[in-house]
């Protein structure tokens, strides 16, 4: 395996506030052919353990779990992508990227101009350095907001990501990134988005999948 590869970069299971368990998103994975699957679970590495576990009890060739968690800093949402679980994840955005920096990890800004979840907004011109990349597509955003993501990471000259921000899984692979890697690696998945050997897919959940994700929006609010 080499060369362009299908990953979803942004996704959420049981180990946070999605409906369906790490294995269930992995088989939905498997069964979509996704290539890498970044699981991004709120404040936690727990999600991507259990899949890369899940990928292993079933001895699947692929996706290839890329360890996950979408970090509530106290300047917004920050997707932290890993090799291995980040030990120490600190909510500063500058300590944390002391953190990430120390461990070969790579951080995104979620959804940053959103105006419905805590997000960095213009902290990723502020400073740039804090970020390898921009999700610059984030399926259950309105476009506009995307629009204005993808016009500061091409100001700024960051890379680019889409991801599904998946709850349920029939939203997985809504929104996917390509990227360019040399192999099959996490290590070589990482660099690939720093160097941004990247194309963000503009995707959306299908009518079925957007009605499942209201319904769980409202049975996790009772
Ligand atoms: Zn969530
Ligand atoms: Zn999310």
């Amino acid at each position: 395996m080499d060369g362009e590869m299908i990953a979803e970069m942004h996704c959420h299971t049981t180990s946070s506030d999605g409906r369906d368990s790490p294995e269930t998103v992995v088989l939905e994975a498997y069964k979509k052919g996704l290539d890498f699957l970044a699981v991004t679970d709120h404040n936690t590495f727990r999600g991507s353990i259990l899949a890369d576990k899940a990928v292993k009890l079933h001895g699947l060739n692929k996706p290839i779990i890329v360890f996950g968690n979408e970090v509530r800093t106290t300047r917004g949402d920050i997707l932290v992508l890993c090799d291995k679980p980040l030990q120490n994840v600190s909510k500063d955005p500058w300590e944390l990227r002391e953190e990430v920096l120390g461990n070969n990890c790579i951080m995104i800004a979620a959804h940053p101009y959103s105006p419905y979840e805590p997000a960095v907004g213009d902290l990723i011109r502020e400073d740039p350095r804090l970020f390898d990349a921009i999700e610059v597509w984030n399926a259950t955003n309105l476009p506009y907001l995307n629009r204005k993501a993808w016009k500061v990471a091409r100001e700024l000259g960051k890379p680019g990501t889409a991801g599904s921000d998946a709850h349920v899984k029939e939203e997985i692979g809504s929104a996917v990134t390509l990227v360019d890697a040399n192999d099959n690696s996490i290590e070589s998945f990482l660099e690939a988005v720093r160097k941004g050997n990247t194309t963000p897919i503009k995707g959306l959940p299908g009518f079925k999948a957007i009605l499942v994700h209201i319904a769980w929006g409202i049975k996790r609010k009772l």
